[in-house]
């Protein structure tokens, strides 16, 4: 069953939209999405107009497997995962392998019918990479411990023998001048944590969840301090996609680009994954039945220089 998504609209720069996977030398595909927590999306996030069914667990993990799997990726990021256990086994048994960091008082562990915390998960095909290390970071803000946390793992390519560092982080949510400055703060904390596993002097993949416009200062903090673009900035007709979540809240509809690849001047960016058309995501917005979060999944190709 496709539940309506098609199979890879990748955006090419002169090569094929297929994942060749082993044999292509130093190329390797990208993917981060925040899943939306089952437990924050029954519980917490209040959506509205949902179509029936949409956030029944039973079908939705297939869903978010399925729109995972469509993309071929190398690489998965993911946020908000409350459900590691099931992604972990279902992907381990397709040839990735994953390492997973709760967020240390994750909202959802008090939630009705929770699974658990929250946190951030990162998978990678064992037949692509090799794992030279991986590691997890509770992010500061002015050197105290916050709720958000980073996943680093240095990757070594079988193809090629190319080392590349990826990492993956969901910082802060909601709006105002503090908060703004927490995920300033938070991105501050990311970037000397990367430096410090030694980012700067290999290739290097950051994404996740910002909870930041591209004009807010994490956004430049992040950029200036790790040498990093946005896959997407650079590509997407030189500018951010037009949104990457859109959802409606009792409140109102709620419509922005968070979700970011960055990566830095030992990557090329070679394709970039399409971003839904309204008409694609439908009325209701998101989720819905055919596109399993309040988040769209990117992903990029890239070719390590
Ligand atoms: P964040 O403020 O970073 O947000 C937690 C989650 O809420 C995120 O995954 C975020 O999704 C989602 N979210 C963002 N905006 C809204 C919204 N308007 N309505 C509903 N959900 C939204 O959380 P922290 O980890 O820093 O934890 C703080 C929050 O956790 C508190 O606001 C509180 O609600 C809850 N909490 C409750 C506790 C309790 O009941 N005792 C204890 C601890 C935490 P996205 O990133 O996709 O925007
Ligand atoms: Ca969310």
């Amino acid at each position: 069953q496709s539940w309506g998504l098609k199979r890879v609209p990748f955006i090419s720069q002169g090569c094929s939209s297929a994942n060749t996977h082993a044999q292509d030398g130093g190329r390797f595909r990208v993917l981060t999405w925040n899943i939306l927590a089952q437990a924050l999306a029954v519980s917490h996030d209040n959506f509205v107009g949902l179509p029936e069914g949409t956030l029944d667990w039973a079908a939705r993990r297939l869903r978010i497997l399925h729109e995972i799997l469509i993309y071929d990726p190398d690489v998965i990021c993911l946020q908000e995962v409350d459900h590691f256990n099931f992604l972990n086994s279902t992907l381990s048994s397709l040839g990735y392998r994953g390492v997973f960091c709760s967020k240390p008082d994750s909202p959802c562990i008090y939630l009705a019918n929770n699974n658990g915390p929250d946190g951030c998960a990162l998978f990678y095909r064992r037949d692509k990479f090799d794992l030279i290390s991986a590691s997890s970071r509770v992010l500061e803000i002015w050197r105290v411990q916050s709720n958000q946390v980073c996943i680093f793992a240095n990757l070594r390519l079988r193809d090629t023998g190319q080392q590349v560092c990826v990492a993956t982080t969901h910082l802060k949510a909601r709006q105002g001048a503090l908060l703004t400055t927490m995920r300033n703060e938070q991105g501050k904390d990311v970037s000397n944590y990367l430096i410090s596993c030694g980012s700067l002097a290999k290739p290097l993949i950051l994404c996740g969840d910002f909870n930041a416009v591209s004009t807010e200062p994490v956004i430049s903090t992040v950029k200036s301090r790790l040498g990093v673009k946005s896959v997407y900035g650079k590509l997407y007709n030189g500018e951010e996609p037009p949104y990457t979540t859109w959802k409606v809240r009792a409140d109102g509809e709620y419509r922005h680009t968070i979700d970011y690849i960055f990566y830095n001047k030992f990557c090329d960016v070679e394709s970039l994954l399409r971003i839904p058309t309204e008409e694609q995501i439908g009325p209701s917005r998101l989720p819905n039945l055919s596109y399993a979060s309040d988040h769209i999944a990117i992903a990029c190709d890239i070719r390590l220089k």
